[in-house]
């Protein structure tokens, strides 16, 4: 099956730019050929309050790069990652829509936690998730948004080894302002 492109919504650029990402964070290789595959994750903190929202980390990462990081995880984590999102079936059912390219507006995709239907508005905290070819947006099991709430959820289904893989992954790449530590510690990275 041919995959459903689309053109990336902007929200996916890094941050300080007009352009998609150009590069894997790990191993460099410029994603603008086509020649393979990205993921992007996103994780924004939003002041509600002040309705003002803030980049607290953003990446690329190659497709072999991103199947060399899900290999580091344990199995188990892998299997109940996997059980956790076929049992939410509006995401399952989403994610269909979006493969035979009859998916709601992309805008109204991303303004919502993908699992809880939450509105990312009204959430202090949430991650996006994007899988991207070249220039263009594949619609696969991604994009999602997935919240707080959400985000708790799964990283209590994570084991801790692969608990101490991504926290090691994010001191690597982002080890940072300690704010961004404890904001993240144990969240998930996932792809
Ligand atoms: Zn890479």
């Amino acid at each position: 099956m041919q995959p459903n492109l689309i053109d990336i919504p902007p929200v996916y650029y890094p941050f300080d730019s007009n352009e998609p990402f150009k590069e894997c964070l790990v191993c460099g290789t410029d994603l603008t050929l086509g020649t393979r595959d990205y993921f992007v994750e996103k994780a924004i903190k939003n002041h509600v309050e002040f309705k003002v929202k803030d980049v607290v980390f953003e990446y690329a990462m190659c497709s072999e790069c991103a199947e060399k990081m899900q290999k580091s995880m344990s199995e188990e984590s892998q299997q109940n990652m996997q059980n956790y999102f076929l049992q939410h079936e509006n995401f399952m059912q989403k994610v269909q829509e979006f493969q035979i390219g009859e998916g709601g507006p992309i805008d109204e995709v991303l303004s919502k936690c993908s699992i809880t239907g939450e509105a990312i508005d009204d959430m202090g905290e949430y991650m996006m998730f994007g899988h991207f070819r070249g220039g263009k947006m594949v619609a696969t099991t991604m994009p999602y948004v997935i919240g707080g709430k959400a985000m708790d959820e799964i990283s209590e289904l994570m084991s801790n080894k692969t608990l101490d893989e991504m926290n090691g992954f994010m001191g690597q790449y982002f080890g940072g302002p300690p704010e961004l530590e404890n904001l993240w510690k144990g969240k998930p990275v996932f792809l």
